[in-house]
């Protein structure tokens, strides 16, 4: 589904990402993970189109993205939630969640919405709620749902979990789980939180100061005790 090859990144004189090479399955949970400064984030940043590669390559479906503008990135089933939670606090959630289908021009339906009140019942009881007004577990539902609405096939994640109680954390993954399953959904998961993050991937990615250092099946990261020491901090 995607394909990044020998990807080089940088800011100014310095260098992010050296030669990244990784793919996502369709239908998979690919979990990229590494310490702070790692290069998650620009990875997730350069795919979606926000930041332009020095070098190397990034396919979608065996086409080249690398050149598509961000804003044209929905229409060829890519969405990405970037870090942050950001909702427009003034408009409810129901209005957060049609926002959603702005990027592909398309409307919202009924169907659609429902999709993400099954996945998320809490958005479903705080439909007329002003999204400002949502707890972080909440909004974090809400910035993955309003994504769902544009229908994509890559659903791109930055740090879904970050500052979130555990139990929340859980749930969020357990949905992430479920979407794939039923919807065949390929998600690109950008996690510091290892351990849950390779709970429920399919592969996992590990990204020390720009470069691969592994990448396996996300059960033979967990249960490697040297690299998870070494980069994963548990
Ligand atoms: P974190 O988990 O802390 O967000 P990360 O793995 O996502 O880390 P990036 O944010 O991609 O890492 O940063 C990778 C490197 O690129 C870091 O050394 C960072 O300082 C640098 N960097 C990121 N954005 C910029 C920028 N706009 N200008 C200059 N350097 C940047």
């Amino acid at each position: 589904m995607l394909t990044i090859d020998r990807l080089t990144v940088g800011y100014g004189p310095v260098n992010a990402l050296h030669e990244v090479t990784l793919s996502a399955e369709k239908g998979e949970i690919t979990a990229v993970l590494g310490a702070n400064g790692a290069g998650k984030t620009t990875l997730l940043r350069t795919v979606s189109g926000l930041h332009r590669a020095r070098s190397g390559t990034v396919e979608l479906a065996g086409q080249p993205i690398g050149c598509v503008p961000a804003e044209d990135m929905p229409r060829l089933g890519m969405a990405h939630v970037p870090e942050g939670r950001g909702v427009i606090t003034e408009l409810d959630v129901e209005e957060n969640l049609r926002l959603g289908g702005l990027g592909r021009g398309g409307r919202v339906s009924e169907e659609d919405l429902s999709l993400a009140f099954d996945l998320f019942p809490v958005l479903a009881d705080r439909r007329a709620q002003q999204a400002g007004t949502l707890s972080g577990g909440e909004r974090q539902m809400l910035v993955i749902g309003r994504a769902l609405m544009a229908r994509p096939s890559l659903l791109l994640l930055d740090e879904p979990s970050l500052g979130l109680a555990p139990r929340i954390v859980a749930q969020i993954f357990a949905m992430l789980r479920d979407l794939v399953r039923d919807q065949g959904l390929t998600v690109l998961l950008v996690e510091q939180n290892a351990r849950s993050a390779l709970s429920v991937a399919d592969r996992g990615v590990v990204l020390h100061l720009g470069r691969v250092v592994a990448d396996e099946q996300a059960s033979v990261l967990a249960s490697d005790d040297q690299l998870r020491h070494a980069y994963l901090g548990f």
